[in-house]
């Protein structure tokens, strides 16, 4: 199975790296045609070096997340069991991806730590400042500048990573768009050559429809089990952390009995404490092998019922709790505490 994963600006944000948003047209309070266009860098070359030398600052302080370090996982397990091609696109600039381990890696945008000379067009690692100090090595003229795609620029390797789209069987965006280019083009690709299509975002946002699969949450709650099932460990069980736990206790608990979500919305409660749901065609809620039934209530919408969820939980954990004592309307704090104990001692 050929993968290709494509990752954005959400990916980075987890790590605390400023995101670009278009809608007010700033990066981090720079407006962006001041200091990301050809445009900024003819007119002011220095005050553009001098923007890159300050990401390029704060990326060297970032730390790789759980979702950088789980896809290098998953690369290493891929290429170590032969079980096909492994390539990750990043739109990001910083160098996350490569200290956590990835390899078969390519930067469309452009990386921080590097620079090319705009004469004699050498180009190489830099990692010191730029801004006053852009001498090239190869031609001695003051002609470096960062080397990343600005505003109006073309994304590097386009023939590459679609080459490698045509011919896989798995394309998987995280924390970016889908709606625009390129993860919008690059889905469509995927969906054209039969493969199967994933995207993890912290929202389910435009463009959702266009893939298979949809994963809701913090990347660095969702990619880590996803991978421990692409790594064959099927059944993750209801491998939780205490923490995890607690967030789910703490989100049945705020159910309460004879509450109902919109699918959508209990998925997310689940996803956003690092639990494996998601929303099926058919209404139903995936919660890792259970699948939960929509409920039509006579009063109120149809949705997932909170009882339910607790109660799959119960029996996916074969706990000894009796479930008449839950029926199909807990809420009740004492049953909750003594699941939670029961969790913590397991
Ligand atoms: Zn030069």
């Amino acid at each position: 199975m050929n993968i290709v994963i494509l990752t954005g600006a959400g990916i980075s944000a987890e790590s605390g790296l400023a995101t670009f948003t278009a809608a007010d047209g700033l990066w981090n309070g720079h407006r962006i045609e001041g200091v990301c266009t050809p445009d900024a860098l003819e007119r002011n070359p220095d005050a553009v070096c001098a923007f890159y030398d300050e990401r390029k600052s704060e990326a060297a302080s970032a730390e790789p997340n759980p979702a950088h370090i789980a896809l290098a996982k998953l690369e290493r397990f891929w290429q170590e069991t032969g079980k096909g091609e492994f390539l990750l696109v990043t739109q990001n600039v910083d160098d996350l991806h490569e200290r956590s381990g990835s390899i078969n890696l390519i930067h469309m945008h452009g990386v921080l730590n590097s620079a090319f000379c705009m004469e004699c067009g050498w180009q190489g690692p830099r990692h010191g400042r730029l801004e006053g100090n852009r001498e090239c090595p190869a031609c001695e003229r003051d002609a470096l500048r960062p080397d990343i795609v600005l505003f109006g620029e073309a994304p590097r390797h386009l023939r590459q990573i679609e080459a490698a789209l045509e011919q896989c069987d798995l394309f998987v965006a995280i924390g970016t768009s889908g709606t625009v280019y390129p993860a919008a083009g690059f889905v469509e690709i995927a969906n054209t050559k039969g493969a199967e299509t994933h995207r993890f975002d912290t929202r389910l946002a435009d463009g959702s429809q266009h893939f298979d699969n949809c994963y809701v949450g913090e990347a660095g709650q969702t990619l880590p089990n996803w991978v421990n099932e692409m790594m064959g460990d099927k059944h993750l069980g209801w491998n939780l952390t205490p923490e995890q736990k607690a967030g789910f206790i703490r989100e049945m608990e705020e159910c309460g009995a004879h509450v109902t979500f919109y699918c959508e919305d209990m998925v997310r409660y689940l996803t956003n404490i690092g639990l494996d749901a998601e929303e099926m065609p058919d209404g139903s809620l995936r919660l890792y092998d259970q699948t939960i039934e929509p409920t039509q209530p006579e009063w109120g919408v149809p949705g997932i019922y909170a009882p339910d969820v607790l109660s799959a939980a119960i029996e996916a954990y074969g706990l000894d709790l009796k479930t008449e004592m839950l029926g199909r309307g807990f809420g009740h704090r004492d049953r909750l505490n003594q699941l939670a104990r029961s969790w913590n001692d397991a």
